[in-house]
């Protein structure tokens, strides 16, 4: 079983005390895991975040049911109900990264983040507070592998051949290693192939990329699998989903539990570039600057009408301005079998 399996809560075999349904759902509080992971790709309200959801997804992807309560959880699954929280987290106006307390200077190195536990038993992330696991569990989601000072890349969804290749070109040159993360509907094998060949860790992001949260097991069995063969896994939005009732957004466990099932690590991230939501590749850019630190997980997309190409050299240069490196482009092809610890630093 993997480090990752042996630390899942799931594989414990005593629940902390008093936390027994808690430990199953883990609450987003952030605006910027929450709203983008929820919809993506539209400028998102709290009123609009389903009208979007389903404008957006209408064409492309199968429907699946519109969770309208917590997620339940499959008896298949032998785990508790979700319970309904009892207070609504407030959804911040701002960002959820929290900046550096003082602005660093150019050459100023940021410390490492490590998730700490609050005082009511969540635990916050760099990008999202999560209820259910420990400090170490969510450092373990949000690095994605990486151990180390430097910083991930993570490039997810899907876009042209020739946009594919030309940001896996500008990464090449700059020696970043990078962990993309296709959807097989979209994504050819081809593709996916010539991404491992140059050296860049291909992770599963699912087959057409549906909100998970509300589907049933075996559906999330069928899109994991018709996705890309390999052990790292992300979820579609971050697998959240927000119940329009009371404002919440959920971590859906069923899905993390399926994906490691199915003996995938589940990759999250720590700084949203929200390059999906109409940024100009300046703002891409100035986001970056201001949430990167050691050992950041930084989210982007490879779809072609996001400016995020044009925005890769200046937030490569603004990364390593910090002080910071990204981790190390792999010299040899990449496979299926992505390691626990990602060599970032060799
Ligand atoms: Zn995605």
């Amino acid at each position: 079983m993997s480090e990752y399996g042996r630390r899942h809560p799931m594989n414990e075999k005593e629940p902390p005390k008093g936390k027994t349904g808690n430990r199953f759902a883990a609450v987003l509080f952030g605006m910027t895991v929450g709203v983008g992971g929820v919809v993506g790709y539209n400028e998102v309200t709290d009123k609009n975040i389903w009208d979007a959801f389903d404008a957006d997804h209408a064409s492309a992807i199968p429907s699946v049911p519109r969770p309208t309560e917590v997620p339940s959880v499959l008896p298949t699954l032998n785990m508790s109900p979700t319970p309904k929280p009892t207070k609504t987290p407030r959804m911040s106006p701002t960002p959820s990264v929290t900046s550096p307390s003082s602005p660093a200077s150019k050459s100023t190195p940021v410390g490492v983040f490590m998730p700490h536990r609050n005082a009511n038993g969540t635990v916050s992330g760099a990008s999202a507070t999560y209820r259910g696991y420990t400090p170490e569990q969510v450092r373990m989601m949000e690095n994605c592998g990486n151990n180390t000072d430097r910083v991930l890349l993570t490039i997810d969804d899907f876009g042209t051949p020739a946009h594919i290749r030309a940001m896996a070109d500008v990464l090449k040159r700059e020696h970043v290693g990078a962990a993309f993360f296709p959807n097989t509907k979209q994504v050819s094998t081809d593709a996916i192939e010539d991404l491992r060949d140059n050296g860049f860790w291909v992770g599963n992001h699912s087959y057409s990329h549906p909100n998970m949260a509300p589907m049933k097991p075996e559906q999330i069995k069928a899109e994991i699998e018709k996705g890309t063969d390999a052990d790292l896994f992300r979820p579609p939005y971050g697998a959240t989903y927000k119940d329009k009732k009371d404002g919440v957004i959920y971590f859906d466990n069923d899905v993390e539990v399926a994906a490691t099932k199915l003996g995938k690590r589940v990759c999250m991230w720590s700084v949203d570039t929200r390059d999906w939501d109409h940024q100009t590749a300046q703002q891409i850019t100035d986001s970056v600057k201001t949430h990167v630190r050691a050992g950041s997980t930084i989210l982007i997309h490879m779809r072609d009408e996001y400016k995020t190409l044009d925005a890769l050299p200046g937030m490569i240069k603004s990364v390593r301005e910090r002080g910071l490196e990204f981790c190390a482009l792999p010299s040899e092809p990449t496979t299926s079998e992505i390691p626990e610890s990602l060599p970032c630093d060799k």
